[in-house]
């Protein structure tokens, strides 16, 4: 689904140098290459903080424990993404609540957004799912007449620009509240282990995350709040330094191989190619069709038959898992759920394609469709 490796080739000499930089400069926690990157992505997001941490999971977590959430309180986020967003609301025992996504964005659907609030809900988690921002100006309306907290997931759209109606512009994650990344590997701005961040523009809440990152100490050895222990290690920072300017270009390619994909698939009524909102830019975390008609695992398996990775994000609703069933859910509250999880496929997505690689694969995908 990625090549790290061919990414990593165009930039080796740079990162060699760098990490064997910082193995000798014995600054590995907390080093001055991890203040430098946070300062040069909050630059980047123009966000007045960025705070960083161990994981995307853990960013969500600590995002969630800084606004002082409190058992009992209902989470609301979207029933189709990865499980980490619903994990860490029954972690810190909140109550999460699912909603359905929108069958052509995949982002939450705000009608079914607005049917879930109740007196306890204290706060929505807007997934920017496969790189494109969920309908964030219609999200902070509702959090604005419900005084809900807005916490995004944007561990898959870094980078990310979203329009206001007004005109203005913000970095996906700059948005709401609070908003949370991962640098795993295979994400847009990955680094070579795990990473994640947290950005806000709030200053106390910045202060209050700053030290729970770090067992909730704001004073050496003074334990104010229960923390945890989520760092950024030097050498990831380091690697994260070098890829953050590339990130811009990283996105473009992403995006010049999403056309490929969708011109060529553009003449098959057999196959949803993604749609794109029009408030904002789509970085592409994945390549997501939809198909009407065919026997989606038979093109899966066809797929990998011919050395093609592929795959089903995300073949289980999280209404459905086991550790997240729950008595008040009904089936027909998510019916696009329940759709995509057996219509969608999502086809290699990096930042090495090239057009040999990607008429292959649409190929490979044409020629099942028609035989
Ligand atoms: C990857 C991901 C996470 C978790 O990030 P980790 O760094 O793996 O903990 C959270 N939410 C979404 C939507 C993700 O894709």
């Amino acid at each position: 689904m990625v090549d790290l490796l061919g990414q990593y080739d165009k930039i080796q000499k740079e990162i060699d140098s760098k990490i064997l930089e910082v193995v000798k400069s014995a600054a590995y926690i907390n080093g001055p290459e991890v203040h430098s990157f946070q300062k040069e992505l909050e630059t980047y997001l123009n966000v007045k903080h960025v705070i960083p941490c161990a994981n995307g999971t853990d960013a969500l977590q600590i995002a969630m424990m800084g606004l002082g959430l409190k058992p009992g309180d209902e989470v609301i986020t979207a029933d189709f993404t990865f499980a980490a967003t619903v994990e860490v609301i029954a972690l810190l025992h909140l109550t999460p609540v699912l909603v359905d996504v929108e069958k052509d964005t995949f982002n939450i659907n705000i009608e079914s957004l607005k049917k879930a609030i109740t007196p306890k809900t204290k706060a929505i988690v807007p997934v920017h799912l496969f790189g494109q921002c969920a309908n964030m100006e219609a999200v902070l309306e509702v959090a604005k007449e419900f005084n809900l907290f807005v916490i995004e997931d944007t561990a898959q759209a870094i980078g990310a620009d979203y329009t206001f109606k007004d005109g203005s512009k913000k970095k996906a994650g700059t948005i709401g509240n609070v908003g949370t990344t991962s640098f795993f590997p295979s994400k847009n701005l990955g680094c070579y282990g795990d990473g994640g961040a947290i950005f806000t523009n709030d200053d106390e809440l910045a202060h209050t995350l700053r030290g729970m990152v770090n067992h909730g100490m704001y004073k050496r050895y003074y334990h104010d709040v229960v923390g945890v222990n989520s760092r950024l290690d030097s050498i990831q920072a380091a690697v994260l330094r070098i890829k953050l300017p590339l990130l811009n270009s990283y996105c473009n390619t992403r995006r010049k191989a999403a056309e490929y994909y969708t011109k060529a698939f553009s003449a098959t009524e057999n196959i949803t190619t993604p749609i794109i909102s029009n408030f904002t830019t789509h970085v592409f975390h994945q390549y997501t069709i939809q198909v009407k008609n065919v026997d989606r695992n038979a093109l899966h398996q066809h797929l990998l038959d011919n050395g093609i990775p592929n795959a089903i994000y995300y073949p289980v609703p999280l209404h459905s898992q086991k550790a997240y069933v729950d008595a008040r859910y009904k089936e027909d509250d998510f019916n696009v759920t329940n759709e995509l999880i057996n219509t969608v496929l999502s086809l290699p997505m990096h930042t090495e394609l090239d057009d040999e690689q990607l008429d292959f694969i649409t190929s490979t995908v044409l020629n099942f469709l028609h035989k």
